[in-house]
């Protein structure tokens, strides 16, 4: 059995399909996490987790680079189609509290995300830049309080952005969070403090195009997830373009050659650490 921890079949990419990939998924024991990036995605992983008895679960939030801006301050990279490209499409929203912390009434949400900090979508001005940080960082604030509240662990999106986050999360005092790094591409510098706060990595297809072998095989086994990202960061052996679930297997395979250990090994601890951390019943 794997756990997709990071996945995103609420989204358009897989609206004329959604019901057999994860069916195929579910018979090939992969379990999923579909992962909000703003209000209409959050309440679509929801409806769809509450359509299976098992496997399926959803996580609530809203994206950094998702939140509202000054109507002028039209981000500069929105049509950028780089592979490190992590959102369908930009759609400004206010976030609202109370509205999340409805949709957290599903038994199904397991955790507050994809929330953090995103410094790749710059904003052309120094002064505009400094204020959508700015506004990042309110935005991180309100929705770890989210978590807290709601005693849910959090799924972080970090981009360019490491030391910024680990001084929010060094600052509140002891941390109470726990969670993971989805999609880490930080050093092993960061990794070790991520670590010592009690947090896990995610990794997936990225470790097909960035080296990150030194970090995985530094990275104690009981705190990796694994996870696609699907519909990005397709792993090349995939055989498709569109990344889905099934591709998690291959994210496992490379991790269980860099760190010398079998694939069942991988298979069991990583799935027992998303259980555990993600409360996964
Ligand atoms: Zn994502």
């Amino acid at each position: 059995m794997l756990v997709d921890t990071h996945a995103h079949l609420n989204i358009k990419a897989f609206e004329l399909d959604r019901e057999e990939v994860i069916k195929r998924c579910l018979e090939n024991n992969i379990w999923i996490i579909n992962i909000g990036t703003n209000y209409e995605t959050s309440k679509k992983a929801v409806e769809i987790a509450g359509k299976y008895p098992e496997g399926i679960f959803a996580a609530i939030g809203l994206h950094p680079i998702n939140i509202k801006q000054n109507q002028k301050s039209k981000i500069k990279n929105q049509n950028d189609k780089s592979k490190f490209k992590n959102i369908e499409n930009i759609l400004e929203e206010e976030f609202s509290y109370e509205g999340y912390k409805e949709l957290t009434k599903s038994k199904k949400v397991v955790a507050v995300g994809e929330i953090g900090l995103d410094y790749y979508w710059k904003p052309k001005t120094t002064k505009k830049k400094e204020l959508f940080k700015q506004k990042q960082k309110e935005l991180l604030l309100k929705e770890l309080k989210l978590a807290e509240e709601l005693n849910l662990p959090v799924i972080f999106h970090c981009r360019m952005a490491f030391d910024d986050l680990i001084d929010i999360l060094q600052g509140s005092d002891p941390c109470k969070l726990n969670g993971v790094i989805h999609c880490f591409t930080g050093n092993w510098k960061m990794a070790k403090k991520f670590l010592n706060l009690g947090f896990y990595l995610g990794f997936n297809g990225i470790i097909f195009k960035l080296d990150l072998d030194e970090i995985i095989k530094k990275t104690p086994l009981d705190r990796i997830l694994i996870e696609t990202d699907c519909p990005y960061l397709t792993p090349p052996n995939l055989g498709k373009e569109r990344n889905d679930p099934l591709g998690v297997k291959f994210v496992a395979e490379r991790i269980a050659e860099i760190k010398n250990v079998g694939f069942d090994k991988i298979a069991e601890i990583t799935t027992e650490n998303a259980k555990r951390l993600f409360k996964l019943g």
